[in-house]
């Protein structure tokens, strides 16, 4: 009888602190603890570390959720077998992430589906799970959002883009951009200069930016910005998009 009092309050008390990781496994664990004679100290540790562990898989993916992540593929994903002349140490070696405290850049290059998207979505989601800000944005979204928010003046809170400790751009060079916006693009390249890192993925060679931004001043102004610390992958393999009628013959 009284442990079902102090069980019940033991329950309106981690209801009202929201220890919901807690309040679920407790009963369950209880029994346990007791059948295999835990010591206390047990007991709290395993109830605490189930706790912990639901808090951080809940803000990881609320991180990855506002992050712009278009979806969800890790490293370990990745089929290097495929790629033979990318050097798989140096990509492993991206991915102990000091970059991002040398704040330097990560520029993929390569043609369609060799993997560049997939490389900086692991990145990011690395990034993400050590606690950084993430913002993944396509270069047309990133457009967008720099010209919505010159229109809207200063605003009070800096954009996403800005305050991320790593931002990715992707698919820079898809599309033409005009004049005003190269500018946009350069304010946003100077303004993370140094302060933060930022992965682009392209499927123009640097020479063809020139036509891409129209002003070879601002690209050679963008890309002295951007590779002054920089680390570039290129890549120069088949799309992993046709891999299957590769082997099939399909596609020679
Ligand atoms: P890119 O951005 O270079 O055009 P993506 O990264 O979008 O190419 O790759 C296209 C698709 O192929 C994605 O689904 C990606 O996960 C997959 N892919 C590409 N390269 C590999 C690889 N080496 N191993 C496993 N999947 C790959
Ligand atoms: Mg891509």
């Amino acid at each position: 009888m009284r442990d079902t009092v102090s069980l019940n309050r033991v329950d309106c008390s981690l209801d009202r602190l929201k220890l919901c990781g807690i309040q679920q496994i407790l009963p369950e664990l209880l029994k346990k603890a007791q059948h295999e004679q835990w010591s206390h100290l047990q007991l709290l540790d395993t109830l605490l570390e189930e706790e912990v562990s639901r808090r951080e898989e809940k803000r990881i993916k609320n991180a990855l959720r506002l992050s712009g992540i278009p979806y969800i593929k890790t490293i370990d994903q990745f089929d290097f077998d495929f790629q033979p002349h990318l050097d798989k140490q140096m990509i492993m070696n991206l991915f102990d992430m000091t970059f991002l405290s040398r704040k330097e850049n990560i520029i993929l290059l390569g043609p369609p589906g060799v993997g560049k998207t997939h490389l900086a979505v692991s990145l990011a989601i690395k990034a993400c799970q050590m606690g950084e800000k993430i913002s993944f944005m396509t270069m047309h979204e990133l457009i967008k959002k720099l010209r919505a928010d010159k229109d809207k003046g200063k605003t009070r809170l800096r954009p996403r883009y800005y305050r991320a400790s790593l931002a990715v751009v992707d698919e820079v060079g898809y599309t033409p951009i005009s004049r005003e916006d190269c500018q946009l693009f350069f304010e946003f390249i100077t303004k993370r200069y140094e302060c933060s890192s930022t992965v682009i993925t392209s499927n123009k060679a640097f020479i063809e930016w020139v036509e891409l931004f129209h002003d070879p001043v601002i690209v050679s102004a963008i890309l002295d910005r951007l590779l002054h610390h920089s680390i570039i992958v290129n890549i120069k393999g088949q799309s992993y998009r046709l891999k299957d009628k590769i082997v099939s013959g399909i596609q020679k």
